[in-house]
């Protein structure tokens, strides 16, 4: 008679591991796998985890690793019924807390149901501020980047990165769990370590993840390399082509991230023919896998007078004059929301309000919807490391009007 194999350890349990909790301090909450063909994150969370239960490093605050969609990791697919990291809006979390599980309809009702139990038990025995860490890959090769919502306390963690910074893709996405714990005033960033399978792509999201625990001030600035002198590039999204159901998109072989475009180069093929560059830029994410609603997306270089200037106005407050100008009005339930009237307001662009810190909603019949990002008060202001503050212009915002 044959032994029985020994059961196979789940190589994607929900909570891969956590560290420290024993001196108060941030909780750095990371998830890897949200894309199920995207398991660098998982990898490199693992490494790290090992390595400081290894290594026995004091730590202040707590760091935790979590798997995304579980199930879509282990067929190495983007998902089974349902992008889940599209799932995310507000309303929907909402109704998926009320829904009987007899009422689910994909498989990642049931992935959104307990990751989101984990996130908040999480959450709710921390004793500190939260930095949430969303690691992925992508289809097409390249450099890595980072993904925030345009903060000065996001900007902080970004820079320390070593990668470009993508600003204004919360915009384009809808239903983000960047997006979702962002808008509840956490620190939020989104790191693309390179293309899915490459070796790299874990070396890079574990060098990113020891970037992110220093800046947070759990770990000595010294136990992680130096950040370069230089800012990494800004870069803005100035086009997004969202693929329809049954478009039959087929991207032009051989783009990597960031490489250049002219306006009118033909970019990829679908059933309505072939589509060109609107305008002139680098392109970001095209599209190399079958799953996925984002073709590509055209970037360009944000000058770095307007990153200081909007540090700059932030700092001075500007943005509690903005009610005062024609056709801008306090939204009348949203707190640190703005309805824009467009046929009034038509003189000063979403330009104006993104300098002061504002993020589109949404624009319909003639309105735009604007709402400013925001930060728990205080967040990294009594808990970081004196000297990683002090290294940076910027200052927190710390109020929700
Ligand atoms: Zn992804």
């Amino acid at each position: 008679m044959t032994p029985e194999p020994a059961a196979q350890p789940d190589p994607f349990p929900r909570l891969l591991g956590s560290y420290g909790g024993h001196a108060a301090g941030p909780l750095v909450l990371s998830i890897g796998g949200m894309h199920g063909n995207e398991p660098a994150g998982v990898l490199a969370l693992q490494q790290v985890l090992r390595d400081l239960h290894a290594s026995h490093l004091p730590f202040r605050g707590r760091f935790v690793g979590l798997a995304g969609n579980r199930a879509a990791l282990a067929r190495g697919r983007r998902y089974i019924d349902q992008d889940f990291n599209r799932l995310w809006s507000p309303e929907r979390v909402q109704r998926l807390k009320r829904q009987e599980r007899s009422a689910d309809t994909g498989a990642e009702d049931a992935e959104q149901r307990e990751l989101l139990e984990e996130i908040e038990a999480q959450l709710t025995r921390r004793q500190g501020p939260v930095v949430f860490l969303d690691l992925h890959t992508t289809s097409a090769a390249g450099r890595p980047f980072v993904v925030i919502g345009d903060t000065l306390l996001n900007r902080r963690f970004a820079f320390r990165l070593r990668a470009a910074v993508i600003l204004g893709l919360e915009e384009q996405l809808e239903g983000t769990l960047l997006n979702y714990l962002s808008e509840r005033g956490h620190v939020a960033i989104g790191f693309e370590a390179g293309q899915h399978a490459a070796p790299s792509a874990v070396e890079n999201h574990v060098a990113a993840i020891w970037s992110v625990l220093a800046t947070a001030g759990c770990i000595p600035t010294t136990a992680v390399p130096a950040p370069s002198e230089r800012r990494p590039a800004v870069v803005e999204i100035r086009h997004h082509h969202l693929i329809q159901d049954g478009d039959a998109f087929v991207m032009q072989p051989g783009f990597t991230n960031f490489q250049p475009v002219r306006r009118g180069q033909l970019l990829a093929h679908d059933r309505h023919g072939p589509i060109r560059a609107a305008e002139s830029g680098q392109i970001l994410m095209p599209l190399y896998q079958g799953q996925g609603a984002d073709g590509f997306f055209v970037v360009r270089a944000v000058r770095p007078v307007w990153l200081g200037l909007a540090a700059w106005l932030r700092r001075l407050r500007l943005e509690r004059l903005l009610p005062a100008l024609p056709g801008v009005r306090r939204h009348p339930d949203l707190a640190a929301t703005l309805t824009i009237d467009l046929r009034i307001a038509r003189w000063y662009g979403l330009e104006l309000f993104h300098l002061l810190g504002f993020r589109k909603k949404r624009s319909r019949a003639g309105k735009l919807i604007v709402s400013r990002r925001w930060h728990e008060p205080g967040a990294f202001e009594e808990w970081t490391d004196p000297e990683v503050v002090n290294t940076h212009e910027d200052q927190t915002c710390t109020s929700k009007t």
